[in-house]
């Protein structure tokens, strides 16, 4: 029996990797000019990383990640996100000491134990950003600004920007209070999970998707309400900025995130078009959570765009291979190895072309030519080497003329190079 992959962990085809690699390219391009710089951590840390910033009760910690023990008997979890590594990264290299202010963008695989379904993986993929060191409202509205502009440039359609403020340790205290004494009245009618959590994790219950949970907490108390001044004025100055940026968003006074370390601004980027699962991107700030992770005081802000997510909403028409812009077909030993050599040579000057290796006859060759879709077809045979010529067909216009090899690779590399400045290839 064959062996096939694991469930919830896919493949990315050709075909379809072109749109990952528009999507890649983009984050690289914007973050770029927002000055973000990439960073790469690796993909499995410490267990207690993930236990100790994202809380030991949420969805991830509970019950989504992948943990086992190593052979020396270390903890060990695949990464369900990718704040925290990035956090502990920035600690253990001290970069604070190089640069008050860091800009970091993270591009990569994530991994939680959910049940697969449409746009839910157990192998998912993240683009992610990062500020470390700037409490300033400004940087939570040039977030917003760099997350919206790439949803522009990428081509992704109808996604609103929703906000929230989740406050911070002075005023979320009251109001976990409140809103467990308000959960209490309907604590029957709340989901077996919801029932769990009310005390552990009231917030959560807000966030849950059992219509029966909706509809019990439509009246709860809101955390906006009970802001304290100090994130009271950070919310208003956010949405000050977000005006002035002329950046769309709506209040989602409802919204909280499934990761304990979110403080003051939070956010999402929501679509009507997959079904459940219509989060593509999300994010906030989390000013305790490097302090929390043993480094200075500093804070932070940042989201997660869900990849998976993004390239089903740019469709399933799945990218043509690129076309070889010449095959050579030989005919006889002295003219394969002929061939072979100026293949590889044009391969080095970046042209696409292609031959066939395994000495098939030229119908062959010229089959496996047109399913190449190739722009020209150089045929070299051995009588005409010993001449010095070779026969040159343009697929494109069904034409054939005998040309000179000598100088023939330069004389091809200045057209094919011209022909794509044309194309504004
Ligand atoms: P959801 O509410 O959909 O479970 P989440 O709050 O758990 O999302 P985050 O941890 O904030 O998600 O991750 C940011 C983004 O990563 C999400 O908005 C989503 O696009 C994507 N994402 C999260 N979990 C998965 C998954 N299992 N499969 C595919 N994409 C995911
Ligand atoms: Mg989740």
């Amino acid at each position: 029996m064959s062996i096939t992959g694991i469930k919830g962990m896919n493949d990315i085809l050709p075909g379809d990797v072109e749109t990952w690699q528009h999507l890649e390219e983009q984050a690289r391009r914007v973050f770029g000019a927002f000055g973000y710089r990439e960073i790469r951590v690796p993909v499995v840390e410490k267990t207690e990383l993930f236990c100790r910033s994202i809380g030991e009760t949420t969805d991830i910690v509970e019950k989504e990640m992948y943990t086992f023990s190593d052979k020396g008997g270390t903890s060990m979890t695949l990464r369900p996100e990718g704040t925290a590594p990035v956090i502990r990264a920035f600690i253990q290299h001290k970069m604070y000491a190089q640069d008050p202010v860091s800009k970091l963008y993270y591009i990569g695989p994530m991994f939680r134990h959910e049940r697969p379904q449409k746009g839910r993986y157990r192998q998912f993929h993240q683009i992610g950003a990062e500020v470390i060191g700037v409490d300033d409202p400004k940087i939570d509205a040039q977030v917003l600004a760099m997350l919206s502009h790439y949803f522009i440039t990428t081509n992704i359609p109808d996604v609103t920007l929703q906000i929230n403020s989740l406050g911070c340790p002075e005023c979320r205290p009251g109001y976990r209070e409140s809103l467990i004494t308000f959960l209490e009245q309907y604590l029957s009618a709340l989901c077996a999970d919801c029932q769990r959590r009310y005390t552990s994790n009231p917030l959560r219950v807000l966030d849950c998707k059992v219509p029966g949970c909706k509809e019990a907490t439509q009246a709860a108390p809101a955390m906006l309400d009970s802001l304290c001044m100090g994130c009271d004025t950070h919310f208003n100055q956010v949405k000050e900025h977000l005006n002035t940026l002329l950046i769309d968003y709506t209040v989602n006074p409802r919204m909280v995130r499934g990761l304990d370390y979110y403080t003051k601004t939070t956010f999402e980027m929501v679509t009507g078009s997959l079904g459940a699962q219509n989060a593509v991107a999300a994010g906030g700030r989390y000013d305790g959570l490097i302090s929390d992770l043993g480094g200075p005081e500093l804070s932070g802000i940042g989201f997660a765009i869900g990849l998976e997510r993004l390239a089903l909403m740019l469709g399933e028409q799945s990218i043509d291979p690129p076309r070889p812009e010449l095959f050579i077909a030989t005919l006889g030993e002295a003219a394969t190895k002929a061939g072979f050599a100026m293949l590889t040579h044009l391969q080095r000057q970046g042209i696409l072309v292609e031959m066939e290796y395994t000495g098939k006859s030229l119908k062959a060759q010229l089959r496996r030519a047109d399913k190449l879709k190739t722009r020209r077809v150089l045929i070299l045979g051995e009588d005409e080497l010993a001449r010095g010529v070779a026969q040159l067909r343009h697929m494109d216009e069904s034409l054939q003329e005998e040309v000179n090899l000598e100088g023939l690779e330069v004389r091809l590399l200045s057209k094919i190079h011209g022909e794509n400045e044309i194309l504004g290839a």
